[in-house]
């Protein structure tokens, strides 16, 4: 039988050609000019059943895309499902429990929590898909105090690569649970999420802009002043292109806590040139982003790291504070330890590539990195072991090999020991580990 003949859906189907197949094949990223085999815009689960069993039948590489936030490779040749027509929101505000389906942007889940006084683990874009985002690990204004997103997810169902529809948690097939939050979209597509919503309502929000003459200063201040905040207060420090030094800052307790916590780093920093702090709804908070065209985990704003990049001349720098909730929990996302991370809109000059060697631990954000080949970096050696087994048990052909993705890894007594050399990430209840166990 022909793929078109397979492809029996509820929601629309664009080959080249079709009215609809330019506006849904592209991505956010300018750059890229993809061209799919064909475009599935899934009415709900079961299209996203169809497209899958049809990509594995007719041999075509499968890729999912609900915004195009996080695109990063031209998927050419796929099939790629489109999530878009896939929006809902529930808000359960006795159980402070969200749940969308695939396709929802933070805007719906902002606008629906709101009126109960709770907030979603959001990020800096309001646009960002929520699934995409907190498979990714999910880091928000909100994480130093409640976590990253993936942490907060429940619950989630998902489509993996033999077509079985599956609710996955805690309690049921708890390895594929952690491995999806974290792991991103190699383990199958999430047709919808439950997460925990927090009781975060109005909060003390904004940025201040300053001359750049005092960055220096005020950076040695800082690595200092971060030692002493507390969880709910999150900054982020910019130095500009044009010659300025801004501070975004976020802190979701009383506003005269946060203007008494926040004054010791304004005098360092000296006159503002502009202050944009106000007290806020959090759905209103929405501070943006700095592209980043590299990004890099550190352990310390060390004096050469320091001076590098307040020379750094035409980039874009930001340096965010991480740590609080995020460093206490577990979970397959992210590498918790670091204290910093700095980003850059550019690639960097030789000093500061010397001084982010010196300083940085090696590691990325799987959300922040658009390079395939450092996949790994994105994960501590023992989560990456078990990402890539628990891969291989769910989609050994390696359906889900588009973009960032785990590649599945044949599980082995070494790859096995690395693990259990690790802190130690299953979740209780889960089954132990073993070469042989099948989880499905
Ligand atoms: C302007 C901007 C601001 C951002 N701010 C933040 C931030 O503050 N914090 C942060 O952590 N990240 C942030 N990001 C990164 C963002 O979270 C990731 O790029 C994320 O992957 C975007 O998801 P998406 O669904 O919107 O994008 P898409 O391009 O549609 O999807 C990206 C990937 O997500 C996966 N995916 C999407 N839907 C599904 C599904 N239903 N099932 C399985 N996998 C799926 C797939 O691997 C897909 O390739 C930002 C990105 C941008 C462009």
């Amino acid at each position: 039988m022909t793929i078109r003949r397979t492809l029996r859906m509820d929601g629309p189907v664009y080959w080249p050609g079709d009215d609809g197949y330019d506006a849904h094949r592209k991505p956010l990223n300018p750059d890229l000019d993809p061209r799919p085999a064909v475009v599935v815009r899934a009415a709900g689960p079961a299209d996203v059943r169809r497209a899958v069993l049809a990509a594995r039948r007719h041999a075509l590489p499968f890729a999912v895309q609900a915004t195009g936030h996080g695109t990063h490779v031209a998927h050419d040749g796929a099939l790629l499902l489109h999530t878009g027509a896939m929006t809902s929101v529930h808000v359960d505000p006795d159980r402070r429990v969200a749940r969308v389906t695939a396709g929802t942007r933070w805007r719906d889940v902002l606008a629906a929590a709101a009126p109960f006084g709770l907030a979603p683990l959001s990020g800096s874009s309001p646009d960002v898909g929520v699934v995409g985002y907190a498979l990714g690990g999910g880091l928000g204004w909100l994480a130093r105090e409640h976590g990253l997103a993936a942490d907060s997810v429940l619950r989630a169902q998902v489509v993996t690569a033999d077509g079985t529809v599956r609710t996955v948690s805690a309690d049921r097939q708890p390895e594929l649970f952690w491995a999806l939050r974290g792991g991103g979209g190699s383990y199958g597509v999430v047709t919808a999420l439950e997460f925990r919503l927090h009781p975060v309502d109005r909060v003390y929000a904004g940025a201040v802009t300053f001359c750049r003459d005092r960055a220096a200063d005020t950076l040695a201040f800082y690595r200092r002043w971060i030692e002493r905040v507390p969880d709910a207060l999150s900054t982020a420090l910019l130095l500009t292109r044009d010659g300025k030094l801004v501070v975004k800052a976020l802190y979701t307790g009383d506003p005269d806590r946060g203007r008494a916590l926040l004054a010791p780093l304004w005098r360092a920093a000296g006159p503002a040139l502009d202050n944009g702090m106000r007290v806020v709804e959090y759905a209103q908070a929405a501070m943006g982003g700095t592209f980043a065209r590299t990004f890099d985990q550190v352990r310390a704003l060390d004096d050469d790291l320091l001076a590098a990049l307040v020379a750094e001349p035409d980039a874009t720098v930001e340096i965010r504070h991480w740590g609080g909730r995020i460093a206490r929990d577990r979970g397959a996302a992210a590498h918790r330890d670091a204290p910093l991370s700095v980003i850059l809109d550019t690639v960097p000059s030789p000093r500061v590539a010397a001084a982010l060697r010196g300083a940085g631990l090696g590691s990325s954000f799987l959300n922040f990195l658009a390079d395939p080949a450092r996949m790994s970096t994105a994960f501590t050696p023992e989560n990456w072991t078990a990402l890539r087994r628990i891969k291989a048990s769910y989609d050994p052909e390696n359906i889900f090999a588009a973009g960032l993705a785990v590649p599945s890894a044949p599980v082995t007594p070494q790859a096995v020991a690395v693990e259990r050399a690790g802190r130690g990430y299953l979740p209780s209840g889960s089954a132990a580990l073993s070469v042989s166990t099948p989880l499905s």
